[in-house]
């Protein structure tokens, strides 16, 4: 019997009353585990009432005492991150330590957080006219909405919510509906970790409650994560509302490879990213671009990797567990099929899979195609699972060209043993997050990540500074405290004497 998957609001478990659900499934067995509540118009109402009741106090709380309650999260994540890791696995489909890594990396983000005093440091200038002072503030916005995708149901939530509950904000987080018991979990931790009601709330939907927080008036912000075509959405809808909207989108990834490279690092470092996560990662590689007739060698190297990889359940030691959801898996392979039609070539082919897995799972093992070519659906479209496709160039300049002309801009990489070409890469590459002889080169906690052009709409990128000026907003304050001399009357507009 499936369980019901509830909402979380004001700190308790909130069934859903919309007469809605949506299944959840185990994607290595098939079987339907959970039920899961999408929101009404009025859950989503009572959802933002609880963030902002709860906004004033939790604005006013010092930061002694906000600072003590992220030391407390990120002590009881730390000791705990085994029950999350298995509760992504079972929901998601990716293998154990591939979970609990997506944990460690969000936990990062919580340990950033919990320097909220000195990221909350103001200006201060003293007498910058006579007998006058100013000073810079950074306040929270209010109640914000966080809304994620399924490939990350911790991490991705977590490169928001730590920094925005730790500079005074309160939040509603809306997880994808693929694997939304995560969320869950993560909100009874924030009530052990004595986070006061109504701070974090998890409301569960659709676009029903996507919509509902893009248009409520009570949200100040939004940070999205998903698909482009809905980030863009997002992005203008929320906007349209009034709202300071950073929407992060999908990916094409690249990793150019040069022919003075290290190829073996290089082949390790294609499957590693390639088919890490099934390939359902915004920062998996997924177009390998091999410069300068290297490409036959390169192929073999990984294609001889690739048929080492064991699919399987996550939860028995493979290395690549299954797409997440029967759909999703579908689309995949008519990608692998329709690039084989106009006539890239199936080097190792993912649906011949045998998987260590029920026989009602979403398999599809690593696929690697070559001889791809940049007009082919497999190269144009985001495809969001295990297939890699090899293209061949001539020279540095084509390599830079082509992932300069592609709509998305999120990760790439380079691999060279040329430092004046990695560095010419850095600089020349119209893309926001950039590896050099690093495959996935997401970013710390500290820096910030985002990509560019069609992978993210919205001034700010997340975490590390920007989510700090993401969730806050200025206020400069010039001070005067009288003294016994009087400035009498002046109406002209104030200068520094
Ligand atoms: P998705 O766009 O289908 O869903 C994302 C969120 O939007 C979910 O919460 C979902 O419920 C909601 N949603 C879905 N359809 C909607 C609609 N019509 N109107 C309003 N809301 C809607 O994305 P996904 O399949 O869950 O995740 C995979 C995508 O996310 C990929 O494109 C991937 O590249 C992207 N992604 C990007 C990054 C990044 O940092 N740029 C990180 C992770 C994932």
């Amino acid at each position: 019997m499936p369980t019901h998957i509830p909402h979380w609001i004001d700190s308790a478990r909130r069934s859903g009353t919309s007469g809605r659900t949506a299944p959840v499934t185990d994607p290595a067995t098939g079987e339907v585990t959970g039920e899961v509540a999408l929101a009404s118009p009025e859950e989503v109402d009572a959802a933002v009432a609880a963030a902002k009741a709860a906004f004033p106090a939790w604005r006013d709380t010092s930061l002694t005492r906000r600072s003590a309650i992220m030391f407390n999260f990120r002590e009881l994540l730390n000791a705990r991150k085994g029950e999350l890791a298995a509760i992504i696995t079972a929901e998601h489909g990716k293998v154990l330590d591939d979970a609990l890594g997506e944990v460690s990396r969000g936990q990062e983000v919580v340990e950033f957080a919990c320097g909220v005093p000195h990221l909350l440091k103001g200006g201060f200038t003293e007498s910058a006219s006579t007998k006058v002072d100013v000073y810079s503030l950074r306040q929270p916005v209010g109640p914000v909405a966080v809304i994620s995708p399924f490939n990350f149901p911790a991490m991705v939530p977590m490169w928001f919510f730590p920094i925005a509950i730790a500079t005074g904000n309160t939040v509603v987080l809306k997880p994808s509906e693929k694997d939304p018991s995560a969320a869950l979990w993560i909100a009874e931790l924030w009530k052990e970790a004595g986070l006061p009601s109504g701070v974090f709330n998890v409301l569960q939907g659709d676009k029903v409650a996507v919509d509902g927080l893009l248009e409520h008036r009570d949200i100040k912000a939004v940070s999205f994560v998903g698909s482009t075509a809905i980030a863009r959405y997002v992005y203008e809808s929320g906007t349209r509302h009034g709202k300071r909207v950073q929407a992060l989108g999908g990916a094409k990834n690249h990793m150019v490879v040069l022919p003075d490279a290290d190829l073996d690092l290089a082949a390790d470092a294609a499957v590693n990213s390639g088919f890490g996560s099934a390939g359902e990662r915004c920062m998996a590689i997924s177009a390998l671009v091999a410069v300068g007739g290297i490409g036959d060698d390169l192929v073999a190297r990984i294609a001889q990797r690739t048929h080492t990889l064991r699919t399987g359940d996550g939860r028995r030691g493979s290395d690549m567990g299954p797409l997440v959801t029967a759909e999703h898996r579908d689309r995949v392979a008519s990608y692998v099929e329709a690039g084989e039609e106009v006539g890239a070539k199936v080097v190792v082919d993912g649906r011949e899979v045998q998987p260590d897995g029920g026989e009602n799972g979403f398999w599809l093992g690593p696929t690697l195609l070559d001889q791809v070519e940049p007009h082919m659906s497999v190269y144009t479209d985001e495809i969001f699972g295990p297939v890699l496709s090899v293209l061949r160039v001539d020279t540095y300049d084509d390599a830079l060209d082509l992932i300069n002309s592609n709509e998305y801009g999120n990760g790439t990489a380079i691999f060279t043993n040329d430092g004046g070409a990695a560095r010419r890469f850095q600089n020349e590459v119209e893309v926001g997050m950039v590896g050099i002889n690093v495959p996935i080169p997401v970013p710390m906690a500290y820096y910030s990540f985002g990509g560019w052009k069609n992978s993210l709409f919205g001034d700010s990128h997340a975490h590390g500074s920007e989510g700090v000026h993401f969730f806050t907003r200025g206020k400069v304050v010039t001070s005067r405290w009288l003294d016994p001399s009087h400035g009498g009357l002046q109406l002209g507009f104030p200068q520094n004497t």
